[in-house]
């Protein structure tokens, strides 16, 4: 499910006993502007990968440890045959209901919390030269700003965001464009980012911009800003 606008799951608190001692990155931007794709080639790279939105979408799968849970709060209708949270229907009663928004919240936020902690840690154990965060709205939220190192953002015109999202998705032109006027501005955005990663035109040229984060990362002394 693409981030919604008051879906703010991750408090970094939980991170601090990191701090200082593996570089913490942060990878961020606007729907459909490329993270997955930044985080993956990352990956690739060697470093270690947290996706909390892959969290999210993790624990309403079917088996997810958020599902009974939520079929006790809500109902089995917003369980589907696989045993996976209906999406299509929760999204809907949440966009027009903000008490529900806050109870799917109060349920799924520590949950992915718990997780984003537990990968770190054992990440942070397993060799990694450093650890990359990948929150959708990790502007937003406004609380990881302290516990990062590095904050990247993945940054795309707005016509080119649609475009790739409606690919993928399924969704409405309106529907992408009611998801970005609910995120923060990519001028907000880039304002806060140590590295802005250009995803305006081909793979190529952004991988190439990876590659170099990479080995800024790479580079990194604990206990120092990477911030150039
Ligand atoms: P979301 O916010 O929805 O999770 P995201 O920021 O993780 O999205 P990606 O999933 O990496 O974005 O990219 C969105 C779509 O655009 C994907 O289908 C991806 O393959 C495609 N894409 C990303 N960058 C490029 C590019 N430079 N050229 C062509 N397609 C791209």
């Amino acid at each position: 499910m693409a981030s919604t606008p008051h879906q703010n799951p991750t408090d970094p608190s939980d991170l601090t006993a990191l701090k200082g001692h593996i570089p913490l990155l942060g990878l961020t931007g606007g729907i459909g502007s490329g993270k997955t794709t930044v985080s993956n080639l990352l990956g690739r790279l060697g470093a270690g990968v947290i996706d909390t939105d892959l969290i999210a979408h993790q624990i309403t799968a079917p088996g997810g440890i958020a599902i009974p849970l939520i079929q006790e709060q809500f109902g089995a209708k917003f369980i589907d045959s696989a045993g996976a949270l209906n999406r299509g229907k929760m999204r809907a009663l949440v966009f027009t209901n903000p008490e529900s928004r806050k109870a799917l919240e109060q349920i799924t936020h520590p949950l992915i919390r718990q997780e984003t902690t537990r990968q770190a840690l054992k990440l942070s154990k397993s060799g990694k030269p450093y650890l990359v965060f990948v929150v959708p709205l990790l502007i937003e939220s406004g609380n990881w700003q302290g516990i990062l190192d590095h904050i990247a953002v993945v940054d795309c015109p707005e016509d080119v965001q649609i475009a790739r999202v409606m690919e993928r998705s399924g969704l409405t032109k309106q529907d992408v464009e009611k998801i970005l006027a609910a995120q923060a501005s990519r001028a907000k955005r880039i304002s806060q980012a140590d590295t802005v990663l250009h995803n305006d035109r081909d793979l190529a040229k952004l991988e190439a911009e990876t590659q170099v984060l990479h080995q800024k990362l790479i580079g990194f002394k604990t206990n120092q800003s990477t911030s150039s």
